[in-house]
């Protein structure tokens, strides 16, 4: 037995039953266009109407933001591990392209982006600051790191840097560089007093004497 056919109003061959879309109200249950040919014209309609339909998108994203974050946030939270996994595997395929449209949006919206975060730090100063000490005591070697090299890679921007600090408050420059001496002095006396009894504290005050002398960009006066 073969399979009931249907002639298509648009490309006007017979296909399968299959190959159109169902509809309620329309005689016989199914659409007038085949599949391919809705498929097609659906494409094309986008291809014309791509900003038309973005614009409208948007609007319909504006007015029913909450109700979109609610909706994300339950996605989330029963698919964590599900959309974790995905985003790891889309961030590692996709890492040069990520990077580079963050740039270019940085660059785009730089003032923005700026206004943003001054106004998030203003209502709320405590808070970014005790992140930031957060962030310093878990990254110390790496902020380190990137200091030394940046260093290494301009020393003269650096030593332009300083110049200026000074320039603007000599006293308070001279008290940052005492406080820095004076830090890298009670280290030192600390090392001369613990001896190699107790490794593990020597090991601590070893790598603090290393970082506080990676942050050292100050030459001997
Ligand atoms: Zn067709």
């Amino acid at each position: 037995m073969t399979e009931p056919e249907k002639q298509c109003s648009q490309c006007l061959a017979f296909k399968p039953l299959g190959e159109f879309y169902n509809h309620k109200t329309s005689k016989g249950g199914k659409m007038l266009a085949c599949k391919y040919c809705k498929n097609e014209y659906a494409r094309q309609y986008r291809a014309a109407n791509r900003e038309k339909i973005n614009e409208a998108q948007r609007q319909r994203c504006a007015a029913n933001r909450e109700e979109i974050n609610e909706y994300a946030r339950q996605y989330r939270a029963a698919n964590r591990e599900k959309s974790s996994e995905y985003n790891r595997q889309y961030r590692d395929a996709n890492r040069e392209k990520i990077n580079e449209s963050q740039r270019q949006y940085h660059s785009a919206n730089r003032e923005k982006i700026n206004e943003a975060a001054r106004k998030r730090y203003a209502a709320n100063p405590e808070k970014y600051k005790e992140y930031e000490r957060q962030y310093h005591a878990a990254n110390r070697e790496k902020i380190n790191e990137t200091k030394r090299q940046r260093l290494a890679a301009n020393p003269e921007k650096q030593h332009e840097y300083d110049r200026k600090r000074y320039a603007a408050n000599p006293e308070k420059w001279i008290e940052s560089q005492r406080k820095y001496r004076a830090r890298v002095r009670h280290v030192r006396n600390q090392c001369s007093v613990i001896n190699a009894l107790d490794p593990k504290k020597w090991e601590i005050l070893q790598s603090k004497l290393k970082a506080l002398d990676s942050t050292k960009t100050k030459k001997k006066e």
